[in-house]
């Protein structure tokens, strides 16, 4: 057997963050402020593995980028190679082991994977058969056993890629190196976005092009689907592995990706703003103010009050310094969790009707705490807008959204949710409507948690919903 230690414990990898630094000065230094830029898109812990031509150096942390690395540890990652990996909080548990990139130190090769493989049964009989034992391997470990195998028979990091890459199904965007070459490539659906900056004679890979503006780097292209970009010392090049169709998972517009952020060309803030102008289109409401529910809803919002007139009051207030905390609240605070993170400013809202917009319900325990919270506040009437469809449907590809049972949209009318959130109105983006604000044809994206289509096969896991 294979020694598969380094690779990690059995646990969901999900809606993560990715970087990676070739012939930068100091990447590991520029990783760090590129992870720091993506901290959204994870907070339960951070690594980085930098390489210096001779060997690999790695650092992995829990908690947020800002937490999880000292000056000392920084000054250790040596070198003009380096990835990089923020991770979402899970089941998994928050132990540091549960850390990528993964590393293999002997080999001289690191990975980094942002997605989840919903199917991993070619990929563990593959593994099973080279007698590399997947009992303690999720799916971003058993990734990188795969390319690590094919690294052990002498091939490069390039061509381990393409000999691995068949056995990948689902949604994967990576990053992996070794001493002297950055490799990253994407799934045939792109489904999580990854995009290639220059930053001076050296080249950057970032989950955002926000990661790319921070540390002054331009952008230069996304990684296509199906494709894969090796960097070395010969320079940059691209290889299209499988034909590639774009199914970005529009999950990203609608909460995930930062709004200073691109994708597909697009500005984040405006496709969102363009939520909130549709919304204004759809349910024109007799209403005072809108109110977002900070931080994601806050473009949504603006474009609803654009739109409408209404005055746009920034009426609930987000504690910004909230993160994972190792403090146990007391059984009183914890029934006031929501109230740790927003607390709204009676003085604007009393007597007033008052549209809330936020960006989406998933469980619906956050709508209904607002409702309740901003009539405490002294709302007279209380409408909810949410910029997106109801969520139906269990996310595979990386969102950690629940199961379908718990979706509130799965189980109830949107006349039942109203009542049960006790608003006066609440109404949903049509589904339409979101698509025609991204001004990008409907066939680009994934759109599986409104309407239960998975363009990325999901094996047995299809067993997991209902179509409603
Ligand atoms: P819920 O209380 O379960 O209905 O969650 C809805 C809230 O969570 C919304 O305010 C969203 O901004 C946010 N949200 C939506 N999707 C996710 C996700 N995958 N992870 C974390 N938060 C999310």
């Amino acid at each position: 057997m294979l020694s598969t230690g380094f690779f990690g414990g059995r646990e969901l990898s999900e809606k993560c963050a990715v970087f990676g630094a070739y012939g930068v000065t100091e990447a590991a230094r520029a990783a760090f402020y590129g992870l720091w830029a993506l901290q959204h898109r994870g907070q339960e812990s951070s690594g980085i593995v930098s390489a210096d031509g001779m060997r690999l150096y790695r650092h992995t942390g829990t908690g947020l980028v800002a937490n999880a690395y000292h000056e000392e540890d920084l000054e250790q990652l040596a070198g003009h190679v380096a990835i990089g990996h923020n991770r979402y909080s899970t089941s998994g548990g928050a132990g540091d082991h549960h850390s990528q990139p993964f590393w293999d130190r002997d080999l001289q090769f690191a990975f980094a994977h942002n997605g989840n493989l919903p199917t991993t049964d070619k990929l563990a009989r593959f593994l099973e058969t080279k007698k590399i034992s997947t009992e303690r391997l999720n799916d971003s470990a058993m990734m990188a056993a795969a390319i690590r195998y094919f690294i052990s028979q002498g091939k490069d990091i390039g061509k381990a890629v393409i000999a691995a890459f068949p056995l990948f199904e689902g949604a994967f965007s990576a990053v992996a190196m070794t001493p002297h070459t950055l490799v990253a490539f994407r799934d045939h659906c792109g489904i999580r976005p990854l995009v290639i900056g220059q930053l001076g004679d050296g080249y950057i890979i970032a989950s955002e092009t926000c990661a790319l503006d921070t540390i002054g780097a331009t952008f230069l292209q996304e990684v296509r689907p199906g494709q894969m970009v090796i960097i070395d010392s010969d320079g940059i090049r691209t290889r299209q592995i499988t034909p590639g169709r774009s199914k970005l998972d529009i999950f990203e517009f609608v909460y995930f990706a930062r709004p200073d952020s691109k994708i597909m060309g697009r500005s984040v803030n405006e496709v969102r703003e363009n939520f909130g102008k549709q919304l204004a289109r759809e349910y024109p409401l007799r209403a005072d103010m809108v109110i977002p529910v900070p931080d994601s809803a806050i473009p949504a919002a603006q474009g609803y009050a654009r739109a409408s007139g209404l005055p746009l009051e920034m009426a609930l207030i987000k504690n910004r310094y909230i993160h994972r905390t190792f403090i146990r609240p007391t059984a009183a605070l914890r029934e006031r969790d929501l109230q740790m993170k927003l607390n709204p400013i009676p003085e604007v809202i009393n007597n007033k009707r008052v549209i809330i917009v936020d960006d989406s319900i998933v469980r619906g325990t956050t709508t209904k705490k607002i409702v309740r919270m901003v009539r405490q506040a002294g709302a007279r009437e209380v409408h909810v807008l949410i910029s997106s469809p109801p969520v139906k449907y269990p996310d595979f590809y990386g969102i950690n959204t629940p199961v379908q049972k718990d979706l509130i949209a799965a189980r109830m009318s949107v006349k039942e949710i109203t009542a049960h959130m006790g608003a006066d109105s609440l109404n949903y983006l049509s589904y339409d409507g979101m698509i025609k604000a991204t001004s990008l044809p409907a066939d680009a994206f994934s759109t599986s948690c409104f309407n239960g289509v998975y363009p990325v096969a999901i094996g047995e896991r299809a067993k997991e919903f209902v179509k409603l």
